[in-house]
């Protein structure tokens, strides 16, 4: 792909490679061909980054909120006029089809925008005093320099949700983003940087995710931490963060139950969840993996289910109709493997899928299992990938307690007409997000975050803002 960038680093306002030249090679996972390289940090880059975002933040955090969110509005317009560009990197580099990408841009303005907004309604609060001559208020500061690390699954939207929350509030940042997928966020980047964002608020280094981690966590110049990523990993990092007592958000894995019920519109339900099963390849933490599905519908839902997952258009992202890409990297695919394997020797039934698509670039049969017995591996590890598990339940409580039997509790959905049934699970589904009758999450406005091993924080709504802020009281007398 000729219009595929080298990428480089972005450290105190300007493009550089690393200091030692070293450079890791992407991959299109369509086609495998080496397509451009990343520059590779080492300490001595993180060390330029640290000192810069030091003095991006006594920058920033002294400037207005309404100037902050005057230049966010401009880097969302600007995103917004290189959309089709910056889409035709992420598919070149991430797999998915070119409108879901462009999608993912797109939604990524929206991410700027709504940011933008909220930076300008950080309250404090004046609270009543015991005395007259005292004033007592609450004020909200940045936090300070951020460290945020990011996925391939959505190179520009798991970016995009950090920085702009760190951004709104004043904090300054640097983004480890993934190496895997780095044009696209480096794209996202420089459109801050061409609205006017001042160096060193906006820092972006590519490396050894756990040498970068291990360097930046404990320094003394990071106040917070964000994370997306895997549950185990995610613990690690925690841990870390807990060590050196920084604040941390960490949005990990899931296991996403489907409850549909024998009342659900089962068509509708099918055309829904199935799409959203197969977006993005699986390859998303809140996909829905483990269907529970009640006896009276079982195997209509099944059977639709199948058909759809058949019906799916999986190719080359830059063709006409692909609705499935391939996976984003190789190791993907003995990972789904083995997982779907395993869930035949515990006595799955195959019902679509399973395999490998050929043997040029990583694409993948969209798969359903069904049957599957809980101890099987895909009942309890985050498959990450385009399969769905299909299982029956006969009484709502089993429904219930099979989608709270995982440690995860990142997303659950569920399909009913019944209004009883979901006042049964908005008050007993362990998850951070629920969605009834339809698949409506990660929209900038809406809270978006796990509990349990998903992981804590969220990264969406006004609690996004508060994460990176602090709480500081004033007291005062008058004199
Ligand atoms: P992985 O666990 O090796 O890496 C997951 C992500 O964490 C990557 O972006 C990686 O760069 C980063 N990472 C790994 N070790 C790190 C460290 N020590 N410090 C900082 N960052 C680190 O797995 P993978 O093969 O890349 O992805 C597969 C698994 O990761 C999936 O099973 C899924 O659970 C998880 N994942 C989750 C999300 C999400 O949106 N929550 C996104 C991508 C991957």
């Amino acid at each position: 792909m000729s219009n595929y960038p080298d990428v480089q680093l972005f450290i105190d306002g300007a493009w550089c490679d690393a200091a030692a030249g070293e450079t890791i090679d992407i991959v299109n996972p369509a086609t495998e061909d080496v397509i451009g390289k990343v520059s590779h940090a080492r300490v001595p880059d993180l060390d330029r980054a640290l000192a810069a975002a030091e003095r991006g933040f006594a920058v920033w955090s002294q400037t207005g909120a309404f100037d902050r969110a005057r230049k966010m509005r401009k880097a969302g317009e600007l995103l917004r006029e290189r959309a089709d560009a910056v889409a035709a990197m992420m598919t070149a580099e991430q797999g998915k089809p070119l409108a879901q990408a462009k999608g993912e841009v797109l939604a990524g303005a929206d991410v700027i925008d709504w940011f933008a907004e909220e930076a300008r309604r950080t309250y404090g609060q004046v609270i009543p005093s015991r005395a007259p001559n005292v004033t007592q208020m609450t004020i909200k500061v940045p936090v300070g320099p951020v460290a945020a690390f990011t996925p391939w699954n959505f190179p520009i939207n798991q970016v995009v949700r950090k920085l702009s929350a760190a951004v709104a509030t004043g904090c300054s940042i640097i983004v480890k983003a993934p190496e895997e997928t780095p044009a696209s966020p480096a794209e996202l980047i420089r459109c801050f940087a061409d609205a006017g964002i001042p160096a060193g608020v906006i820092n972006l280094v590519y490396g050894v995710p756990a040498e970068i981690s291990e360097y930046l966590i404990p320094h003394p110049v990071i106040r917070k931490i964000s994370f997306t990523g895997s549950t185990p990993v995610g613990k690690q990092l925690a841990a870390l963060a807990g060590m050196h007592m920084k604040r941390a958000t960490m949005e990990l894995g899931g296991h996403a139950p489907v409850i549909v019920y024998d009342d659900a519109d089962v068509e509708a339900a099918t055309k829904a969840i199935s799409a959203h099963k197969f977006r993005n390849a699986g390859q998303v933490c809140v996909s829905p993996t483990r269907f529970l599905v009640q006896d009276a519908v079982a195997d209509q839902f099944l059977d639709r289910f199948t058909e759809a997952a058949k019906a799916v258009k999986v190719g080359v992202g830059t063709e006409d109709g692909v609705e499935m890409g391939p996976l984003a990297n190789e190791r993907r695919i003995p990972a789904l493997e083995a997982l779907i394997q395993d869930a035949v020797e515990h006595g799955g039934e195959l019902a679509t899928g399973g395999r490998r698509i050929g043997n040029k670039g990583y694409f993948f049969e969209p798969t359903v299992l069904a049957g599957v017995p809980t101890d099987a591996r895909i009942m309890n590890e985050e498959p990450f990938g385009p399969v769905a598990i299909i299982n029956r339940f006969n009484d709502d409580d089993e429904a219930i307690a099979e989608a709270n039997r995982l440690p995860f509790g990142l997303a659950a959905y569920a399909f009913t007409r019944s209004a009883a049934r979901s006042q049964q699970l908005r008050a007993r589904v362990e998850a951070g997000m629920l969605a009834i009758n339809h698949v409506g999450l990660a929209l900038p406005e809406i809270p978006f975050g796990g509990i349990k091993d998903s992981g804590y924080g969220t990264e969406g709504g006004s609690e996004a803002t508060e994460a990176y802020l602090d709480t500081r009281l004033v007291t005062q007398m008058d004199k």
